[in-house]
């Protein structure tokens, strides 16, 4: 029974969808989230489903809409590009499965392929004897807009195939999440408008005009459907996925065959959150029957493949209201604004808290505290805000002026857009701040000395920087509420025990501004001692390749103050002294050699550091195009890629052991 209520809403539903298609597909510029797209989607397939009698042909269910831009010429595809149907819901995929299953009741297990979903703009692709003749967008899947000079100007899409077949290739174009934020920076810079995620910066670049500014856009292809009409190549999806690689495109590596439904879930649940290291957006899984005979067999929905159905990950990025904006002080003073939100379920877990970055940044969004608020899932792990809802103008946030925590007023350094508490001596945020980095792993690594930790004992008085942390005694510890696993033993033995660091780990510890873990590894391979680095002057220490003026005169600020020698002092007296990390020469083979270690050695990394440094040679943390070699243990990081990306040599142990023995011929490698 349908009701006048009813017949409103669908109609409400189909203006809103339809405005929200033309703004996301022929302006990349969407008005509402992807999810609440999907929902407003679902909810009226939900209402058609119950009365079949209101369903036009003209319904965004049925028809995808016009979607071309004017100004592109229009082609009418060979084969339609179709949408995909999907759910946000495991047991939805299961229903799924099991209709399609129903069609084979003697079989076992159907195979299938679980692909990522990636969020771009798919493109289809045609080739002629393996020559690409024309690109073109999806449009409403029947007629797409002809994009073939843009297309040519994407590195990833061979122009050429490496065997001469008709094919037609579909894929998604993106745009990494780096080079959609490098992209948005310089946006911001020009007073341009920014992107509002990857997906449209993709859309947005792709449909140029002119084929030269897409040129200039880091644009990627990963291809996922092949269509060969005039040769049978394949007779499955991975055979086909295999055969797009062969040609020379570039197939998403994360994908895999599965043996029935669970399978796939079990991926599924793993890309949910592992999609975050990814450096391209993806807002699902997608899951295909593997058997072509079988695809063609179930055949299409008015919209959509029956063979193939995606699963939509949980929302990235959901509204909610600012409920207040915290002011934290970090260790340099540096006061930052959190924004506090109304609970909310994001990406699969509640958020309450999101990053500002700093106060230009509340007033160029132009949010204020009560205003609903675009929260997003980002790389990092606390999400950030991305924009306030445009009808809502609540005024303009007043930075604070003074420090929410010792209440002096604050500064703001020329040319710099944070506000600081330039009371770095007696205000307690920026104490327990420096306190609780001396600990942390990028500086003295103490195990167990954490944020909670630092304020009990700051609480109890028992340190006043963090040199204090040398005189605590066990009963200290004991007087603090600790938790079980964080007994007093082990902390007390913890700090004791970090009491001779590397240099490197010293200098970075001390928080100082400016001089972070590779500045200070600058320094420390420049100078034998602590007290060489104390005398030094601004003009020694520009010398240094990689350390600015602004740098050296941190540093020299920092050691001619009286407050930091009162703690240099204590430390001394405590017992802490840094590692000369200037290791007396015994010969001058790895002299002007410049070493960075990755991965695991067979011994720990300070042995492999002090033995170049005895035969002349110097360690960075960093590799670049002056780093000589590349020192590679086992399972090495992202310092290997990069080696490779430069040509610099890279040695084993082994290579390492001969070469520094002097027995063999550098120009082998
Ligand atoms: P939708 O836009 O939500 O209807 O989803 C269908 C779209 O998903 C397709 O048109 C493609 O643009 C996109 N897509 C992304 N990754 C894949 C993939 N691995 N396989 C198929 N389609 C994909
Ligand atoms: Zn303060």
């Amino acid at each position: 029974m349908q009701s006048s209520e009813t017949v409103r809403r669908i109609e409400e539903l189909r203006r809103i969808i339809k405005e929200n298609n033309e703004a996301y597909y022929v302006y990349d510029s969407p008005k509402i989230t992807d999810f609440e797209y999907d929902e407003l989607f679902r909810e009226l397939k939900r209402l058609e489903k119950e009365n079949p009698e209101l369903i036009t042909p003209e319904s965004p269910t049925q028809n995808l809409g016009d979607k071309t831009l004017e100004g592109f010429k229009e082609i009418t595809h060979k084969y339609r590009l179709y949408s995909l149907d999907n759910s946000n819901n495991f047991d939805d995929l299961r229903k799924w499965y099991e209709r399609v299953k129903k069609e084979y009741p003697k079989e076992n297990d159907l195979e299938l392929v679980v692909e990522l979903k990636i969020d771009g703009l798919s493109c289809a692709l045609s080739y002629e004897k393996g020559k690409l003749k024309l690109g073109a967008t999806r449009g409403n899947g029947i007629i797409g807009e002809n994009i073939t000079e843009n297309i040519k100007t994407i590195k990833s899409i061979p122009q050429e195939l490496s065997k001469p077949i008709d094919i037609e290739v579909r894929g998604e174009v993106y745009m990494p999440v780096s080079s959609f934020e490098r992209l948005n920076e310089d946006n911001i810079e020009n007073g341009i408008k920014e992107f509002a995620n990857p997906r449209n910066a993709a859309a947005g670049s792709l449909r140029q005009l002119n084929p030269e500014v897409t040129g200039k856009r880091d644009l990627h292809f990963f291809a996922y459907t092949a269509i060969t009409p005039n040769s049978k190549e394949f007779d499955t999806h991975k055979q086909a996925l295999d055969l797009l690689s062969e040609l020379g495109f570039t197939v998403n590596e994360n994908h895999k065959k599965a043996q029935g439904i669970e399978e796939v879930i079990e991926f599924c649940k793993k890309w949910e959150t592992e999609r975050f290291n990814l450096d391209y957006a993806t807002d699902g899984m997608v899951i295909k029957i593997n058997d072509i005979a079988k695809q063609n067999e179930l055949g299409y929905t008015s919209r959509a493949p029956k063979w193939a159905t995606a699963f939509k990950f949980p929302p990235e990025e959901v509204w909610t209201k600012l409920k207040d904006i915290e002011l934290s002080v970090g260790k340099t003073g540096a006061v930052t604004p959190v924004a506090i939100l109304e609970p909310v379920q994001l990406a699969g877990t509640i958020v309450k808290r999101a990053s500002l970055h700093n106060f230009d940044e509340i007033n160029r969004l132009g949010i204020n505290v009560g205003n609903e608020v675009l929260i997003k899932k980002a790389a990092e792990i606390i999400p950030k805000v991305i924009r306030k809802r445009d009808y809502e103008d609540l005024g303009e946030y007043k930075a604070p002026d003074e420090c929410p925590i010792c209440h002096t007023k604050l500064v703001k350094p020329e040319g710099e857009v944070i506000l600081y508490c330039p009371n770095s001596l007696n205000c307690p945020a920026q104490i327990k701040g420096k306190i609780e980095y001396w600990a942390s792993k990028e500086a003295m690594d103490i195990d167990g000395i954490g944020g909670s930790i630092v304020d009990k004992l700051w609480t109890n008085n028992l340190v006043e920087d963090f040199a204090d942390l040398y005189k605590l005694t066990i009963d200290d510890f004991m007087k603090l509420d600790l938790i079980k696993e964080k007994s007093a033993d082990n902390l007390y033995n913890a700090i004791q025990n970090s009491k001779n660091p590397s240099m490197t780990k010293f200098l970075t510890a001390l928080s100082i501004k400016l001089i972070g873990k590779e500045t200070a590894d600058l320094i420390a391979n420049e100078f034998p001692t602590l007290n060489d680095i104390k005398n030094a002057k601004v003009e020694d220490l520009i010398k240094i390749d990689g350390i600015g003026e602004k740098a050296a005169l941190s540093i020299t600020e920092f050691f001619d103050d009286e407050n930091n020698k009162r703690i240099l002092k204590k430390l001394e007296e405590y017992g802490v002294t840094p590692r000369g990390s200037v290791v007396e020469r015994i010969s001058n083979i790895f002299e002007g050699k410049t070493f960075v270690i990755t991965g695991t050695l067979s011994k720990p990394r300070n042995i492999f550091e002090e033995r170049i440094k005895q035969l002349g040679g110097k360690t960075s943390s960093s590799v670049s195009k002056k780093t000589s070699y590349v020192l590679a243990g086992e399972n090495p990081g992202s310092k290997f890629d990069k080696a490779t990306q430069l040509g610099v040599i890279i040695l084993s142990e082994e290579d390492f052991i001969r070469l520094s023995e002097g027995n063999i011929n550098e120009q082998k490698f």
